[in-house]
């Protein structure tokens, strides 16, 4: 492991300022996705500003029924609201699908949005690997693509699928992210958040330099809505998504009235699918409609090898979850 300088940072304008002179500074949260890419000398950072102490906590419902979430609540925080729980249970059960009690108990809600990959090639630190050493290739193309590369939004540069199950409901759900940076206050809309791969696969998402996430407000839900997220993995805990579905449907007299769909496991980022949801709107509730659905879904679709099974578990995702939802 290589030296960095650590500082600590108890209020935003500190950690901005303590970030802004070195290119080479990172934000530390949680650490669950950092202090592992470090170790592995994949990431190699000359100062981490710790920004776990800062206040940006609390789970607040506002009055148009939105819910702002501070980027330091905890996923098992977030998970265990009872707010969430009740409001929101597509993002309570995607939280709680995540990781290990113990990495819940650390992880952050930014950290969350911010984690990198999971490839092998991209975190053996040696593999061709576009994302960490941009230019030298990709190991995956005709490499081992099973388990977490995407056939959703890839490219001949990267595939990698992103991890996060957070993220996929959030995108069913619909969010804004706050960011603060040296230039003041944004928002991004969640959907804009994460970048495809294309050609430049190390861009990951749309943050300035220096730019920190404060919180990320979820949209109101629909009203007499129901929701559910459903991840298929080899085993049953602590292992990332081969494909998983978070869906939101508002049924009324067994017609779908409206309806959110996003994938995970799948795609190269959070992955709304729009164009399945309006497959299934003003359409019976039926395996029919959603079986449907789910072929639109995968619409675009490319197999990079191993992982062409994805394209039929992650219609079936879909089409179970959404089942789940009308039984
Ligand atoms: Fe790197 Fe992406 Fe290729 Fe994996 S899929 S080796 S992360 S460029």
């Amino acid at each position: 492991m290589r030296n960095f300088e650590y500082v600590r940072a108890s209020k935003i304008d500190d950690a901005l300022a303590a970030r802004a002179p070195d290119a080479g500074a990172v934000y530390l949260a949680g650490g669950t996705t950092l202090l592992d890419l470090i170790k592995l000398d994949v990431m190699r950072p000359t100062r981490v500003v710790d920004i776990h102490r800062l206040d940006l906590r609390g789970v607040e419902v506002l009055d148009d029924g939105r819910v702002r979430v501070g980027a330091m609540v905890t996923n098992t925080e977030l998970a265990r609201h009872a707010y969430i729980q009740h409001t929101y249970p597509v993002l309570s059960q995607a939280l709680l699908s995540g990781a290990s009690t113990q990495l819940r108990n650390k992880a952050t809600t930014a950290g969350n949005i911010m984690q990198r990959v999971r490839c092998g090639y991209f975190r053996d630190g040696v593999s061709a690997c576009n994302k960490r050493e941009p230019g030298s290739g990709c190991a995956a193309v005709g490499g081992l693509n099973r388990n977490v590369h995407a056939v959703l939004g890839g490219s001949s540069q990267c595939f990698a699928a992103h991890p996060s199950d957070m993220c996929v409901a959030m995108a069913a759900i619909g969010a804004t992210v706050r960011v603060r940076g040296p230039q003041g206050e944004r928002d991004i809309d969640f959907h804009d958040f994460h970048l495809l791969p294309g050609d430049t696969p190390w861009k990951e998402h749309v943050l300035s330099d220096g730019e920190i996430i404060t919180h990320v407000t979820l949209d109101a839900p629909l009203a007499r809505s129901r929701s559910a997220y459903l991840k298929l993995r080899d085993r049953a805990s602590y292992q990332f998504a081969l494909a998983s579905s978070a869906a939101i449907l508002v049924v009324d007299a067994g017609t779908i009235r409206d309806a959110r769909l996003a994938l995970g496991g799948v795609a190269t980022k959070p992955w709304r699918a729009t164009n399945a949801e309006q497959v299934l709107k003003g359409q019976p509730a039926s395996i029919a409609t959603f079986a449907r659905a789910a072929a639109v879904a995968m619409d675009g679709a490319h197999s990079y090898g191993q992982n062409g099974f994805k394209i039929a578990l992650g219609q079936q995702a879909i089409v179970r979850n959404l089942m789940s939802l009308v039984a």
